[in-house]
């Protein structure tokens, strides 16, 4: 399981779907994509199985400059398009993509959103779903993905890349317990698993400490940690053959 993210790219869907070969080796039983470009379109493509699948279904019109990338290794619901990443709020605006695995998601589900219909088993739709319902209520994309945040358990695990449509070339980007790293570039931006799958775009990578809520741009990487103070992390680069 593993995911990917690139901002300000004009192939976005091309980096997003090499990334996701390269993440094969982690294991996987499905894998999805959504890209956004800067004029209001927005393609989400899912599939069960291969990645050569997802390629496949993924259509020439399927370009943009911003998006996100998973591949899933169930935890909760089985192996399926429906389940498989990202997940869609019900209004059509947050993309989530998630590796890890929510513990109280029937909690949050029960008290948040029993008047919503879920089309997914998956933890994850619960906090997109949950994002697009404190949005509803007044909070910006960010206050609703930090309080989200918050009401996630300890015993949970987490990497998570959100997308708004509204705000199309932006990455949230959050981390508990799982391995995520921003990739930066000039600009643009990544965000992968492993540093491994984005060394075709590039070498320079900053590490992320869990707590951390990141937002990101073609030309700037926000830090920001689980007090919400803004805070720098260590950057590293990686040579070719590493
Ligand atoms: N818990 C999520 C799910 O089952 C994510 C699993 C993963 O890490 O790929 O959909």
């Amino acid at each position: 399981c593993g995911i990917v993210g690139v901002t300000g790219r004009e192939n976005a869907t091309e980096i997003l779907l090499k990334g996701l070969k390269k993440l094969e080796y982690r294991g996987y039983d499905s894998a999805g994509i959504y890209v956004n470009d800067q004029k209001g379109n927005g393609y989400l493509v899912k599939e069960k199985g291969r990645i050569e699948d997802l390629q496949a279904a993924v259509g020439p019109a399927v370009k943009g400059t911003t998006g996100i990338g998973h591949t899933r290794w169930a935890t909760h619901g089985a192996p399926s398009q429906a389940n498989a990443h990202p997940q869609v709020s019900a209004d059509g605006r947050f993309y989530l993509v998630h590796n890890g695995m929510i513990s109280n998601f029937r909690q949050l589900k029960q008290e948040y959103l029993a008047d919503v219909d879920f089309v997914s088993e998956t933890d994850t739709e619960v906090i997109v779903q949950l994002i697009a319902r404190f949005v509803g209520e007044g909070m910006s994309s960010k206050e609703a993905f930090v309080h989200v945040l918050h009401l996630i358990d300890d015993s949970s695990s987490y990497a998570f890349l959100l997308m708004d449509k509204d705000q199309p070339n932006t990455l949230y980007v959050a981390k508990k317990k799982s391995p995520l790293l921003i990739g930066v570039g000039a600009d643009f931006n990544v965000v992968c698993s492993d540093a491994m799958v984005m060394l075709s775009e590039t070498h320079d990578f900053i590490e992320l400490t869990d707590g951390d809520v990141v937002t990101v741009t073609p030309s700037k990487v926000e830090i920001e940690d689980a007090e919400g103070q803004s805070v720098t992390r260590h950057q590293f680069h990686v040579d070719d053959d590493a």
